[in-house]
């Protein structure tokens, strides 16, 4: 049965060290019992306490963290099937694929690394280059591996099936950490291997849902922790109903072996806009990475897109510092324009303005993050609330300089 915080609490050292990252026990109890967090991150507990939280503390879908420093993604821990119950935490991965014999390899490179836009303020970007060997050749496959993986800022994917091949582009990525896809049926042992010499996270690779299983399980036996699940899907209908089956299952019936962020690929033979929405629908659920051959911008915004909306807290929307702002070089005779501090309403606003080409004021309200009409609806854009808005922010931001507003 699943343990409670205070349960958690009362097995815990109470000293409120903040090692775990939390400020205190207590606090890192409550995340722990809302699978936030894994016990591993608690340098200080008991074995005693370790036995007896077992895996009542674990999260249901265990936290895998692919490459380093700036490139560093992490997939998982999620704990909801829907997202308006709390959140979706880590956004899907969007994987563009490399082919070591396709002749246009370096331009192809050049235009993955520039698939990085900026959307209400946030940057939103491809996050993983998957580097796939095609020739059979450890040696030829080590220096694609390196001269690709030198050349980009993205995590990195090394898909082959020779565990030769693997191993001589994991002995070229130095601390990349990249992900190796895949241990299969027939080389899991050498494979997996491998990922606990590179301490490496690994993809397993099954026919379905229950081969698929059963190589995380054998993986785990063999030492390895951070997995990746690939049922191999021969089309969306099927690859659809294996990622709702695996997070039904992780969540609901707490089976381990299932407890893991998954990969999926779009079908490289179709066309680039069938390639779209299977991206989409793997996105939408439950995906971890989504791995494609597309690298058009028509095609990668409006996916980045999907992902920022299901990724956003649906309970925290994306908001802008309510303040004055200039567009162009205003001055004396230029108009106010007022509107809400919800993110989108704020970029769409503002970018009009600027196509006017005429400058102007920008007042943005504090109205929580919430769009003009739910604000005016809930009172919290009214013209009590935008005069108390223009006295805070423009008297304490002009008052020292001359304003339009003196
Ligand atoms: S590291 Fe352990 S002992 Fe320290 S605050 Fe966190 S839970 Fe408490």
């Amino acid at each position: 049965m699943a343990l409670t915080g205070l349960d958690i609490y009362k097995l815990l050292p109470k000293t409120n060290c903040g090692d775990c990252g939390s400020p205190t026990c207590l606090a890192f109890a409550m995340k722990l019992a809302a699978k936030q967090v894994s016990l591993d991150q608690c340098p200080h507990v008991s074995e005693e306490a370790q036995a007896e939280m077992g895996s009542a503390s674990q999260p249901p879908i265990r936290l895998v963290t692919i490459g380093t420093g700036q490139a560093e993604i992490e997939l998982g821990n999620e704990t909801v099937l829907f997202r308006h119950e709390e959140t979706f935490y880590h956004g899907t991965g969007l994987a563009v694929r490399l082919r070591e014999n396709n002749p246009e390899a370096e331009k192809r490179l050049e235009l993955i690394n520039k698939l990085h836009f900026t959307r209400v303020g946030e940057d939103i970007f491809v996050n993983l280059l998957a580097l796939e060997e095609e020739s059979g050749d450890p040696e030829k496959y080590g220096v694609f591996a390196a001269h690709y993986g030198s050349r980009t800022h993205l995590a990195l994917i090394l898909i082959s099936r020779s565990p030769a091949c693997l191993k001589a582009a994991l002995e070229k990525m130095g601390d990349r950490r990249p992900l190796i896809h895949a241990a299969v049926d027939d080389n899991i042992d050498e494979v997996a291997g491998l990922a606990k010499e590179y301490s490496c996270p690994l993809v397993v690779r099954g026919k379905g849902v229950e081969e698929t299983a059963k190589l995380a399980e054998r993986a785990k036996e063999l030492g390895v922790e951070d997995l990746i699940l690939d049922t191999t899907p021969d089309n969306i209908r099927d690859g659809l109903a294996d990622q709702v089956i695996i997070r039904r299952q992780a969540l609901n019936k707490q089976f381990r072996p299932l407890g893991y962020p998954t990969i999926a690929f779009t079908d490289p033979g179709a066309d680039k806009m069938t390639q779209a929405l299977e991206a989409s629908v793997l996105i939408a659920k439950y995906s971890g990475i989504v791995v494609t051959d597309l690298l058009e911008h028509e095609y990668i915004l409006p996916l980045l897109t999907t992902r920022q909306n299901i990724y956003t807290d649906p309970q925290k929307p994306i908001q802008v510092e309510p303040k004055l702002y200039e567009v162009g070089t205003p001055d004396r005779s230029s108009p106010l324009i007022v509107t809400t501090n919800f993110s989108l309403t704020y970029f769409t606003v503002e970018g009009e303005v600027e196509a006017s080409r005429i400058p102007a004021y920008l007042l943005i309200v504090d109205t929580e993050g919430t769009s003009v009409l739910t604000a005016w609806a809930a009172d919290k854009f009214n013209a009590e609330t935008i005069a108390r808005s223009e006295e805070r922010r423009v008297g304490k931001e002009c008052r020292s300089r001359w304003s339009p507003y003196h």
